[in-house]
């Protein structure tokens, strides 16, 4: 346990630290893959350039040191990003290699803004922290399906809109399926040829746990003139075919559906984020009051549409199409508010929701604002923790 000299520097020093974390998280990585250019393989190259894993980072360093006197307190949190963890395989053999960058980087970014004392410190903080992570990771690694990478073969390729499609996938040497929760997501390892480092990304499940194989649901991030499009999504998309092969990391997550609840569970997904929700829907809608609420730019985008069929699923569609309209293929025009969402759906409820980050933000703030206690409000981020 750390000593309160040591607790003391480090309360104190947060926020500096925190005003520069960007600038530190972002040089650290910068150095660390110029010594360590074999984690490029374990890190998605995309987000570093996005920036946005260093600023995922930067909190969840700066969150741990401002509970140093009791790290319990950042247990939900850790979970969180230990699922993660676990699901790229991170080791703790990996843990000294980003404290040593981490401290690197501190000292060179802040200068002579920081003494010896200082840097001591926070080397034994980060020790307690990485702790703390691999201990929770321990005890994960026990209780997952497989470790490492598994094959699978792609059975089945369904297209499932003009930008969604699913992958079936089952044990390339059969075997059992995993055992997973519905909003639970696998790891999937991707070495794209002409492209240097493998890259892993997950995909929630998007069918009910007990059916004859696997599915994700994949949505073509297709970029702009600006942007290039998405590296792993293309790649599924326009390259990997029925009989391939996947390898994939065992299911992981702590966004899932409670099961033993009692409550009515509403669902709230937006665009591709209805993956681990459709899970939930299909798995539990024999059995509780389930409202389902989609929301989809147009008819066109709207992936595992019929699957969607129960009476209390409701579509809204941001810019419905003529053929949208003249099907009648969705309950409302525009955006999922408050004012309509008190009308659906009971205020007493376990709610979840997934989707792009502005529509998180949306429902977030709605639920707040409507009062639903914290405990009863689940969400998945589709990339770093983000603020919503
Ligand atoms: P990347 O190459 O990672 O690019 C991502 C985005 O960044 C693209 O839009 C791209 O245009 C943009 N970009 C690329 N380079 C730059 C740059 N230099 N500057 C700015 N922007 C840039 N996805 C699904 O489709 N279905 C799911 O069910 C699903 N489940 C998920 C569950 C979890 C728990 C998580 C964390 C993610 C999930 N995702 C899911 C997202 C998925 O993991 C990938 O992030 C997604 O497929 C995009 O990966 P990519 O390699 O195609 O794109």
């Amino acid at each position: 346990r750390l000593d309160e000299r040591t607790r003391d520097i480090i309360k104190s020093t947060v926020p500096v630290l925190a005003e520069h974390g960007e600038a530190i998280t972002t040089h650290f990585y910068k150095r660390m893959f110029e010594d360590h250019p074999e984690l490029k393989n374990m890190f998605n190259m995309t987000h570093q350039k996005v920036g946005k894993q260093p600023r995922a980072l930067a909190n969840a360093v700066y969150a741990a040191a401002q509970n140093i006197d009791d790290l319990s307190a950042i247990a939900p949190a850790a979970e969180t990003i230990a699922e993660k963890h676990v699901n790229l395989n991170i080791q703790p053999e990996h843990y000294p290699i980003v404290g040593e960058y981490l401290l690197k980087a501190i000292k060179e970014v802040l200068g002579d803004a920081v003494n010896d004392e200082i840097i001591t410190a926070w080397g034994e903080a980060y020790g307690e922290i990485a702790d703390v992570f691999i201990q929770i990771e321990k005890k994960k690694y026990a209780e997952s399906a497989w470790t490492g990478y598994r094959n699978f073969n792609v059975e089945k390729k369904v297209k499932e809109s003009e930008e969604i499609t699913s992958f079936y996938l089952l044990p390339e040497n059969g075997g059992s399926l995993p055992f997973y929760r519905p909003g639970q997501y696998i790891g999937l390892k991707a070495d794209i040829p002409g492209y240097p480092y493998t890259q892993l990304r997950q995909y929630s499940l998007s069918d009910a746990p007990g059916e004859e194989y696997l599915r994700i649901s994949v949505k073509r991030e297709s970029g702009t003139d600006e942007l290039p499009a998405g590296l792993v999504s293309t790649w599924l998309h326009d390259q990997v075919q029925e009989g391939d092969v996947l390898p994939l990391s065992a299911p992981a997550g702590d966004f899932y559906l409670d099961e033993s609840g009692k409550l009515p569970v509403v669902l709230l997904s937006g665009g591709v984020g209805v993956t681990p929700l459709m899970s939930m829907y299909k798995k539990i809608r024999e059995e509780r009051d389930v409202y389902f609420i989609h929301a989809a730019r147009n008819g066109g985008v709207h992936g595992l549409k019929e699957e969607m069929s129960g009476s209390r699923t409701y579509v809204i569609y941001e810019t419905p199409s003529e053929e949208d309209k003249t099907m009648g293929a969705f309950h409302k025009a525009g955006y999922v508010d408050l004012d309509w969402l008190r009308t659906v759906v009971p205020k007493e409820a376990d709610f979840y929701f997934c989707g792009p980050e502005g529509f998180m933000r949306a429902m977030n703030g709605s639920l707040h604002e409507w009062g639903i206690p914290e405990e009863n409000i689940n969400y998945e981020f589709f990339g770093p923790k983000g603020n919503i």
